[in-house]
């Protein structure tokens, strides 16, 4: 069993040697127990999170812990009524090759039905994000202005396409060229900026002539900073992600923006509201079969970014926090 401690905690920047790879026996499944075996690993923002002891809504992964993560495997060995081998299911092994499981919190996957990936992706826990987020606290309507930025990306990408079921415009945000190309011709936004352009702040206020009604917040920073000034009144921010602040040490001084922002929310009457996408764990029946729908008729399409091998997570995971990854990140592991 080959799999991926936390070495040490990253001092911003997560760098080769805070993860450290082990050799383990293959854990023997007790009475009522699983034995699985990882297919694919899923790599998200949010594992950064996990790798430090700052406070948080989640606990942090101990030193010399196996690093954690969704993952889609295949049932080896069942002591469990409920499961057979060769049963797919979308569990959290973490970080490695096998793992144990009292069926609790697993769910069984038709591999008939779309391709087991998406579990991770599209129709699991990005694209619950996605949904959640916009019915919850976006509300879109039909001819208002949504923007979304890391629009490529796993969660970017529902969003802007489920506003533009919902009849409203959607503008994308993405580093460079490719990606933007992407979220304008497969995902079908109605305008996209590069966040990497000098003038992107001007760019973003062409795009939006009319202002922007929902902003979902996937990065913060310099984006949030052009966005800011073009809330129109009673605009909604669904809070998701603030990317781009994962590796800082320390946060820009911001006393001096704070009161200025106060008052744009008081006088906008804006709703700003951050969320887990458990917290809407209630949403997931609809969205399953809203999201297969629009998968199949063609509403929703998705890209994944599948590496191969399980030694590559770490290099793929440092890259995902800086716009290496061009779709859902997913790792491919091998039977090692
Ligand atoms: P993505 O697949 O979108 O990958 C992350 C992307 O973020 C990168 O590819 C990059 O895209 C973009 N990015 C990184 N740094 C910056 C920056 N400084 N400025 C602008 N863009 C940046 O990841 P996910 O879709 O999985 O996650 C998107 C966001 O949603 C994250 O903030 C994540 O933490 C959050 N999230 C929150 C959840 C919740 O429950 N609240 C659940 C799931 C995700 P590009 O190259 O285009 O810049």
């Amino acid at each position: 069993n080959r799999r991926w401690l936390l070495a040490s905690r990253p001092e911003g920047e997560p760098k080769a040697a805070d993860f450290r790879m082990e050799e383990a026996p293959v854990p023997e499944p007790g009475a009522g127990e699983l034995l699985i075996r990882t297919i694919y690993l899923s790599l998200d923002p949010y594992m950064r999170g996990r790798m430090s002891d700052a406070k948080s809504y989640a606990a942090p992964v101990p030193i010399g812990g196996v690093l954690e993560g969704e993952t889609v495997g295949e049932v080896v060995v069942s002591n469990h009524p409920d499961y057979a081998v060769g049963d797919v299911v979308l569990n959290r092994i973490g970080w490695q090759s096998f793992g144990l499981s009292d069926g609790t919190g697993l769910r069984k996957l038709d591999p008939g039905a779309a391709p087991i990936s998406t579990a991770l992706g599209v129709l699991g826990m990005p694209g619950l994000t996605a949904y959640a987020g916009l019915k919850n606290i976006g509300q879109p309507k039909e001819g208002e202005t949504v923007v979304v930025a890391a629009a490529s990306g796993a969660v970017g990408s529902v969003v802007g396409q489920i506003a533009k079921i919902r009849g409203a415009r959607a503008v994308g945000i993405a580093g460079g060229p490719e990606k933007c190309a992407f979220v304008k011709d497969e995902l079908g936004f109605d305008a996209v900026i590069d966040h990497r352009a000098p003038d992107f702040a001007a760019q973003l206020a062409a795009a939006c002539p009319d202002g922007i009604d929902v902003y979902f917040e996937n990065v913060s920073g310099k984006v949030f900073d052009a966005v800011f000034p073009l809330f129109n009144p009673f605009a909604r921010m669904p809070v998701c992600g603030t990317i781009a602040f994962y590796n800082a040490t320390s946060f820009p001084e911001m006393e001096t923006k704070v009161p200025a922002l106060m008052r744009a929310i008081l006088t906008k009457r804006i709703r700003i509201q951050g969320f887990i996408v458990y917290d809407f764990a209630a949403d997931y029946p609809d969205f399953a079969r809203d999201m297969a729908g629009w998968i199949a008729d063609g509403h929703v399409t998705y890209r994944e970014d599948i590496v191969d091998g399980l030694d590559r997570a770490p290099v793929a995971f440092m890259g995902l926090l800086k716009g290496g990854n061009f779709g859902k990140l997913v790792v491919k592991v091998g039977q090692d």
